[in-house]
């Protein structure tokens, strides 16, 4: 006799503090990328959905704006502590909807944490500044006021850190915020928002609301959302920001990426092979950063070339929680596909195929979306697919003669999210830093993601928008400045 297998889980929206079963037609299941199991059903939300949790965001806004930011960063403090407690737990939902190992899921929850401990400094950050006697007798000053209601749409590839970009500084300012996480890895902010329940925060100062397009749409279009934050492809991040800009809504947009790092022939080989490899292959290369044009110079070609196709071969690939696995799958079957096909463009655009991660199967995980570790090498510079974006375990190797050579093809770069440079020589690395269009900048690094107190940069199509996430960008982001001059009669007792 078989047993029929229990009914997934259908995962609620939050809102105004309270899990409400959702009302949609479609569901989508969510998957397990690794097992290919499906774990939970998420609901593809509509517009009436997502102005409930507009009202109740704006319900709950004029008393949360009154609260003083020291009592509004109280229930921070109080999740950095639960985050920190249920940091394994969480870092297991990740891996489970992600496919990302634990230690990869782990790190990135160390950085999500980052960002509730930097938002608690609101009280100093959020101060304004003011000058006596601009004119005799008369102060100007100037102060930040929080906006009302923003959103916050985020991508697959970072369910836990990518929402923290935004979510606490947008709080601590004082907004309330309506999160849509991507519907492909839902549970990690459903666990997380069961943690932010236990904090004290205040009904309706954030919801959660599941779904996909109708969702973003909803959010884009309704009058009282005031500010868009959005991390993605750039065609949606494109989208996005030219909705909410002909909504009037203030709007911060990430997109895709195609990151470069020169080789130069003075550095640390082994150094930037290990380094490089781990930026190029670890989360699968589904990393807004990842490494994804090596550019070698002179004679670093052949010792890197050898190093790097030895130290990919052998990472140890398979599901994220079993013991030693180094990395994951891709997130979907269609993204391995496509990965897959890209493979091929690239070697009919010219390259060889130095390690060939296609067709892998993998023990136990035979329907997991597996693709391993692969180099392209002698990718033409000029190719399409050196200036598109895989988001897979893709490497291509560009050979170049000088650095003045290897520098063009960085500028040529649709994308400007990462350049790494590997050398040790100081002047080589000042002329990199000084000339190369992208916004976050590795020398001898190879993920070059900024600390929660600096700004997550992001240059060309990589960023849509002005004031970026994170930091103190982030406070400007969600406050508006108020400027105030002041007059006072010196004696006001008979005049006035
Ligand atoms: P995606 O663009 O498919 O989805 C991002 C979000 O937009 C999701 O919440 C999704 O539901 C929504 N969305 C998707 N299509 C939409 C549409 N047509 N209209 C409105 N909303 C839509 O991105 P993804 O596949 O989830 O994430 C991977 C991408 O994100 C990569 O391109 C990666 O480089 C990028 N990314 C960039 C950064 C950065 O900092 N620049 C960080 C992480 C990821």
């Amino acid at each position: 006799m078989t047993v029929a297998a229990p009914p997934l889980t259908k995962l609620p929206n939050y809102i105004h503090g309270r899990w409400i079963e959702s009302n949609a037609t479609d569901w989508l299941d969510v998957t397990n990328p690794a097992t290919g199991e499906p774990i939970a059903k998420v609901p593809l939300s509509d517009a009436a959905e997502v102005a409930s949790a507009v009202e109740a965001a704006a319900a709950a806004y004029p008393e949360w704006r009154h609260t003083p930011p020291e009592d509004r960063i109280q229930p921070l403090f109080k999740l950095k502590q639960l985050l920190e407690d249920h940091i394994d737990e969480v870092g297991r939902i990740i891996t489970q909807e992600n496919g990302k190992t634990f230690a990869e899921a782990k790190a990135e929850l160390r950085r999500t944490i980052e960002n509730v401990e930097v938002a608690c400094g609101i009280p100093m950050m959020m101060q304004g500044y003011n000058l006596e006697d601009v004119a005799r007798g008369i102060d100007e000053i100037m102060i930040r006021q929080p906006l009302g209601v923003v959103a916050a749409i985020t991508p697959f590839n970072f369910p836990g850190m990518v929402p923290f970009w935004f979510l606490p500084y947008a709080i601590a300012c004082g907004n309330t915020l309506v999160l849509k996480p991507s519907e492909r890895v839902p549970l990690t902010m459903r666990f997380v928002f069961e943690l932010l329940e236990q904090t004290g925060l205040p009904k309706g100062v954030v919801s959660l609301v599941n779904g996909g397009k109708a969702v973003v749409d909803a959010l884009l279009d309704h009058p009282k959302v005031r500010a868009i934050s959005f991390v993605g492809s750039t065609p949606v991040a494109r989208y996005v920001y030219a909705r909410a800009g002909a909504n009037g809504k203030r709007a911060q947009c990430q997109g895709g990426a195609k990151n470069h790092v020169i080789v130069l022939p003075d550095a640390d080989m082994q150094m930037a092979t290990q380094i490089i490899s781990d930026s190029a292959f670890g989360c699968a290369g589904q990393r807004c950063l990842a490494v994804s044009v090596a550019v070698t110079v002179g004679e670093a070609q052949k010792t890197f070339r050898d190093s790097i196709a030895d130290a990919a071969s052998k990472l140890r690939v398979g599901n994220g929680l079993d013991e030693g696995v180094q990395m994951g799958p891709v997130i979907t079957p269609q993204s391995k596909s496509r990965v897959e096909s890209l493979i091929g463009v690239g070697e009919k655009q010219g390259a060889k195929v130095l390690l060939d991660g296609r067709n892998s199967r993998i023990p136990k995980c035979e329907a997991g979306n597996f693709v391993k570790p692969t180099i392209l090498d002698d990718l033409p510079a000029t190719s399409e697919l050196a200036d598109t974006e895989i988001f897979g375990p893709v490497l291509s190797l560009i050979h170049a003669s000088d650095m003045d050579e290897a520098l063009t093809f960085l500028e040529r770069n649709p994308y400007g999210n990462q350049a790494s440079l590997f050398t040790s020589s100081g002047s080589a690395a000042r002329r990199f830093r000084y000339e190369v269009p992208a916004g976050n900048i590795g020398i001898n690094i190879g993920v070059a993601a900024p600390m929660a107190y600096f700004p997550f940069s992001g240059w060309k199509d990589s960023f849509f928008g002005v004031l970026h996430g994170q930091g103190r960008d982030a406070i400007e982001f969600y406050t508006e400045k108020k400027v105030v001059i002041e007059r006072w009669a010196r004696d006001h007792s008979r005049k006035f």
